[in-house]
Parts: structure tokens; sequence; C-alpha cells
């Protein structure tokens, strides 16, 4: 069970739903180890995979995760960078419909943080698109 759009790293042999996917992150991790330079999360069309060329990853393929994660969710849920103690995390966002008082705007962020799963909300100041 796969959605049409998902992400891989370059070079890694799995497909995921999930752009914060824990085991994505380790496949990155686990290139850079090696001494692999392209270990970037690119997105990918399921379409577009050769039969055989790229395994669907058992956590964030799995049908409970589709479940969880409605297509209607994932279709404004966008990758970005979130500003947490000076460093810049991968993570996803969804912004909030309309800018606040404050005239910023604010956007519901979750990202991987030292292999801890944080979910916040934060203005504009903290969120980069990458
Ligand atoms: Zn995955």
């Amino acid at each position: 069970m796969e959605s049409e759009q998902g992400w891989r790293t370059k070079g890694g042999r799995t497909f995921h739903n999930d752009p914060s996917c824990d085991w994505l992150h380790k496949d990155q991790n686990r290139l850079r180890v090696i001494g692999k330079a392209t270990h970037e999360v690119v997105e990918v069309r399921w379409a577009d995979v050769s039969p055989g060329q790229l395994q669907p990853c058992d956590h964030c393929c799995a049908p409970a995760w589709l479940e969880r994660h409605g297509r209607e969710h994932r279709a404004d849920e966008k990758p970005c960078l979130v500003m947490s103690d000076d460093e810049w995390w991968r993570g996803t966002l969804v912004w909030e419909p309309v800018r606040r008082a404050d005239g910023l705007w604010w956007a519901t962020v979750t990202y991987d943080k030292k292999g801890q799963h944080v979910t916040e909300v934060r203005s504009q100041h903290d969120i980069r698109a990458r």
C-alpha cells in the first residue's frame, strides 16, 4: 500500500509515504556513515519507480499508517526546517488558514530532534521552506 507521492533518500532503496518517517532518517544516517554524499530526501512519485527499484517502507507504507494519515491531511502538509536550540531540524508543517493578530503566520510543525518526535506550534520566524 503506497500513496502516489512519497519520499526517498537519494541512494536509498526504500519508498516512504511520510517525509518525517523515523526509518527514512535512519536511512539517511546510514548513508552518511558509509560516506555517501547523496543522502538528501527527495520527492518521488510511486508511478515513476521501476518495478523492483524501491521497496515500500514497512513503517510508513503499512495500512495502519495510511489509515492514521488520511490523504486530505497529507495534501497541505509541507516539508520544512524548524529552528530549535539554534539549529534547523527537518520536519513538516501545516499552516494555520489565516494570519494571527500579531501579523504572523503560525503553523503546527512536526519534526525529529535528536531522535524525538516533536509537535509544536511555531511562527514563521522559526520556520524555513526546504
Ligand atoms: Zn518510512
